[in-house]
């Protein structure tokens, strides 16, 4: 027997409900700031990710799904990791630069990484998120965070935390990487061996490093926020009175870090404590290098987010079980066959009402009525000769067990109610 690859899933019903739930809230929320999506290829060269990612992140050393063509010239292709890296390309190979105003634009769809497999990760997952390119402004990373709060609230998510950090610029951060690789020569040899190796490769990501024995050393490092220079400082305090204004509420986490150059001033997380270990549910930056890296002659900062959907879906099922519960809102039981004929046009009439029915093929009223308590159809609509004859129905809910009589017309009112 053939079964799903390893760290792949099928998403069946009723859990799809709550994917579509959390997308519609996401489309809803992105339409009202004016965001519009872009849907960018599933592959794309290996070179875009290794530059647009970074050579020396987890991801692009040992995560990716890449493989050669079977071209003439072999290019070697990669499954998209995320999606940052594709959305600026297009921008770039698009010329959206030379449209007028920002460049608000969102995406959703599934990534991939060859992770070790466990629970809530997979290899195939997937994300929503959201691009802003074209201002510096802080006030472009308060909206965009006032966004995140948005989908979360309104997928049905509350007591997840925000931490916000600023990572400086190309004028303040090397020296601060600096004071902190001297400092790390003297503590890394009691770190861990991935930050052994970074102290001298990447200092700033040995901030991020989740080992717990590494944690008491990690605290006593240098803080970066102690290091901003007077624009960044700036544009970090403008960000803190913006949230402030919208009451939107944040912690500073100093250690929230970019390791990559092109990423500037705000990073900025969400956790959820449904998730346990793995908890972050979101993470999102400004990246005001990315562009140019990937090739665009022209300035073009960017801020963007990319919200874990399996993790947000696993986190809203645990608060909404009553997404999990989809229902019929009318069981139609035709009881023969010519009956079937006249239900399956009243069934298309109700529908175009926006009516969501099941329509039974026929049986016996007593297997009838035994799948629509099965499927738990609130309402049954139970269509004999007779009932076709007199024009009127016998409506029973299926919530208080009510019987009432309801011609054709007013059929689709009484079940909107
Ligand atoms: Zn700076
Ligand atoms: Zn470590």
């Amino acid at each position: 027997m053939i079964k799903a690859i390893k760290g792949t899933r099928d998403i069946l019903p009723p859990a799809s409900a709550v994917w579509n739930h959390v997308e519609d809230v996401a489309r809803r929320v992105f339409r009202a700031y004016n965001y519009q999506e872009i849907r960018t290829p599933i592959f794309e060269e290996t070179a875009l990710f290794a530059r647009g990612v970074g050579e020396d992140t987890d991801i692009v050393s040992k995560e990716m799904y890449t493989f050669e063509d079977r071209d003439r010239d072999k290019t070697s292709l990669t499954l998209r990791p995320e999606n940052t890296a594709s959305v600026i390309r297009a921008y770039i190979e698009h010329r959206l630069d030379q449209q007028p105003g920002l460049q608000k634009l969102y995406y959703m769809g599934p990534m991939f990484r060859r992770e070790r497999p466990q629970k809530g990760r997979y290899r195939q997952f997937y994300q929503i998120g959201a691009e802003v390119i074209g201002s510096e402004s802080p006030a472009v990373d308060a909206e965009i965070i006032e966004i995140v709060v948005e989908i979360l609230t309104r997928a049905g998510l509350d007591g997840f935390k925000l931490f916000i950090n600023s990572v400086g610029c190309s004028t303040c951060r090397p020296k601060f990487v600096a004071s902190l690789k001297e400092q790390l020569k003297e503590v890394a040899p009691r770190m861990c061996e991935d930050c052994q190796r970074r102290a001298e490769t990447n200092p700033l990501r040995v901030l991020d490093c989740k080992v717990p024995e590494d944690q008491p050393i990690i605290e006593k490092l240098p803080s970066i926020l102690d290091h901003l220079c007077e624009v960044c400082e700036k544009h970090f305090r403008y960000v803190k009175t913006y949230l402030d204004d919208r009451k939107i509420p944040y912690a500073i986490r100093p250690r929230l870090v970019r390791g990559l150059d092109y990423y500037t001033r705000t990073t900025f997380e969400v956790v959820h404590g449904a998730l346990g270990a793995q908890n972050s549910v979101l993470g999102g930056g400004r990246y005001d290098g990315l562009a140019e890296m990937l090739g665009s002659k022209v300035h073009s900062p960017g801020i963007g987010f990319s919200i874990g959907e399996d993790r947000l879906v696993m986190a809203v099922e645990e608060a909404r079980p009553d997404m999990l519960l989809h229902s019929a809102d009318l069981f139609i039981a035709p009881m023969g066959e010519e009956e079937l004929r006249h239900c399956a046009i009243l069934a298309r009439e109700l529908r175009a009402k926006g009516i969501c029915v099941e329509l039974a093929l026929g049986g016996k009223l007593k297997r009838l009525m035994e799948i629509a308590n099965k499927i738990q159809a609130r309402n049954v609509l139970i269509v004999g000769s007779d009932e076709i004859a007199a024009g009127t129905y016998t409506l029973k809910n299926m919530m208080t067990g009510e019987q009432e009589s309801v011609n054709r017309a007013q059929l689709a009112e009484k079940l909107k109610n």
